[in-house]
């Protein structure tokens, strides 16, 4: 039996004709941009994510960069972040013009160590954007007392924890603003590119409607410069059908992640995730550590289990930005994640047989069997 690492078919999911019917729906209407499919969306998934507001943008990467820049946040900024991430989270402060300043992950969970947050402040320091990695929320309240103290925003980035909860409330709750991705593969993903931007703040949700079209409110007045960034109705609509079941998802998500930590407790040379007390992860990534990465991930591989790492190279280690002069050996923490760091198959798709299929062969791979 060959387990994939992630399967999106609608069929897999049990979808296809809710996806058809929604997509025909959109295309019938004639109505294919900023309207009713995207109007209910942002109703539905700001309460679902027990917030007031929410803005469909174009991709997670649009969600962060337009918060930042609604936020009065560019040139001569800048902008803490998790050193752990996807490249995105310091691409969207780039692109706002400002310039991303790294934090080592707490080497308990994979995110942004709050302890390490005083040091990394300077006069210029904006903004502390944490990023709920692998589905994991960061450490919110820490991270809002280091932002009172200095006077800083904190921009989520949630792009992989749509439904996580920290201390029993859901990503998003109270945040001044979450940013969402709704690529496909994401637990919440649309059939192509997406993203969102949840806010209490109804001024900021105003201003981020306004720079994801054209800074126009009104068709033909431009208030700002800006471009397009927008979330079409067919995606809406797809997004709508999704959200129905995302918590489902999300529960045969945690389902498997706990038979991989009871099953998988124990072997020698495999450092499973945890979880922190105050958080209710959503498993975006089920994420295990190795220091022998390339052989488990190639012994997986002759037993038909297809495995990914999340991330190989960090940003600051990235041609990217190579121009920031960051050198290998300055954040070892993150380094050391880059090295070891595997994610086994993980997603709705993995019924009960190949989650087994998936152990035996960790179990296996690691001379355990
Ligand atoms: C996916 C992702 C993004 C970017 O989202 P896109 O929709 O691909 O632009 C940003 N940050 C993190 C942590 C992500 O995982």
């Amino acid at each position: 039996m060959k387990v994939p690492f992630l399967d999106l078919r609608p069929d897999s999911l049990g979808l296809a004709s809710e996806l058809d019917d929604a997509v025909r729906r959109v295309v019938a209407s004639g109505r294919y941009l900023l309207g009713p499919e995207l109007r209910a969306f942002e109703a539905e998934f700001a309460a679902y994510c027990e917030s007031a507001h929410c803005v469909g943008v174009g991709s997670g990467f649009d969600a962060l960069e337009l918060t930042l820049r609604a936020l009065g946040i560019g040139a001569g900024h800048e902008v803490i972040v998790p050193a752990h991430t996807f490249i995105a989270t310091w691409g969207a402060v780039a692109a706002a013009g400002a310039v991303p300043v790294p934090v080592e992950p707490d080497g308990y969970t994979a995110c942004i160590d709050p302890a390490r947050l005083d040091a990394a402040v300077t006069p210029r320091t904006r903004a502390i954007m944490p990023v709920h990695l692998y589905g994991h929320p960061a450490d919110l309240d820490a991270v809002h007392e280091v932002a009172r103290r200095h006077g800083l925003h904190v921009v989520e980035d949630a792009a992989q924890a749509h439904g996580a909860r920290y201390r029993g409330r859901r990503v998003g709750h109270g945040a001044t603003a979450a940013a969402f991705s709704f690529y496909p593969g994401k637990n919440l993903g649309a059939l192509g590119d997406g993203g969102a931007v949840v806010t209490s703040d109804p001024e900021l949700a105003a201003r981020i409607s306004l720079l994801r079209n054209y800074g126009s409110r009104e068709k033909y007045r431009h208030e700002t410069v800006s471009r397009n960034a927008r979330l079409d109705e067919i995606q809406a609509a797809v997004l709508r059908v999704k959200l129905g079941h995302l918590d489902e998802w999300n529960a045969l998500r945690a389902r498997t992640a706990d038979r991989y930590l009871t099953e998988l407790a124990g072997l020698d040379d495999l450092a499973l995730p945890t979880t922190a007390e105050w958080a209710e992860p959503v498993w975006h990534l089920f994420v295990v550590r190795t220091a022998h990465r390339a052989r488990l991930q190639r012994r997986l591989a002759e037993a038909g289990v297809e495995t990914l790492v999340h991330y190989p190279e960090p940003p600051h280690l990235s041609p990217a930005f190579a121009d920031l002069g960051w050198a290998p050996g300055s954040l070892p923490l993150t380094e050391r994640l880059a090295q070891e760091v595997l994610s086994l198959p993980m997603g709705p798709h993995l019924t009960p047989e190949r989650t087994d299929r998936v152990i035996a062969a960790v179990r296996e791979s690691l001379g355990a069997s």
